[in-house]
């Protein structure tokens, strides 16, 4: 089993700084092997077209599937994603999984001179919290933890880049080949 596998399932085309970030930023906090993936395909069955978005359920099958030899595997998209119960998601993983997904889609900031700044930092933190889930870890309530629930935009800002000292031990446990 390789370590975590990152790949760029999104609709329009890579941008290469974003995914560099979130690669450089999962593979600090987590001190694991992040490999960039290629994948190109995209995960069509996942589409509901009386939505107009894409069901996060159907996508982590359709990643779990296609990347069968990583270890966990995380899809980054800019398409508008949902779970049935919710208008939207930011992104799901399956808890204690392979799978887990990202999207962008909802992240932008209104225009303004921190707009790219602030998407990447607001990617970077919702990358970190569902590969949490993906290794088994659910929501935690101490302030700033990236593991905390994040129902809008606010709430992912208040959060900090990391694990609370109680959540990076649950992953230290769940991962022992963290390094
Ligand atoms: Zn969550
Ligand atoms: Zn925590």
């Amino acid at each position: 089993m390789e370590g975590l596998v990152l790949c760029w399932i999104g609709e329009r085309e890579a941008q290469r700084g974003l995914i560099d970030a979130v690669r450089g930023h999962l593979g600090a906090e987590l001190r694991e092997r992040v490999l960039p993936g290629f994948e190109p395909d995209r995960p069509r069955e996942a589409w509901d077209a009386r939505r107009g978005q894409y069901e996060t359920g159907r996508i982590l099958k359709w990643l779990e599937s296609r990347h069968a030899e990583a270890a966990k595997v995380l899809g980054l998209t800019d398409v508008d994603l949902f779970i049935p119960i919710l208008t939207f998601v930011f992104g799901e993983a399956q808890l204690g999984g392979r799978a887990a997904v990202v999207s962008t889609a909802r992240l932008a900031a209104p225009s303004g001179s921190r707009t790219g700044r602030l998407l990447e930092e607001r990617l970077r933190k919702e990358a970190l919290h569902e590969i949490g889930h993906a290794y088994g870890l659910v929501h935690c309530g101490h302030p700033g933890c990236v593991m905390g629930r994040s129902p809008g935009v606010k709430e992912i800002d208040l959060k900090t880049l990391s694990f609370c000292s109680d959540c990076r031990l649950l992953y230290e446990e769940a991962n022992p080949h963290a390094r």
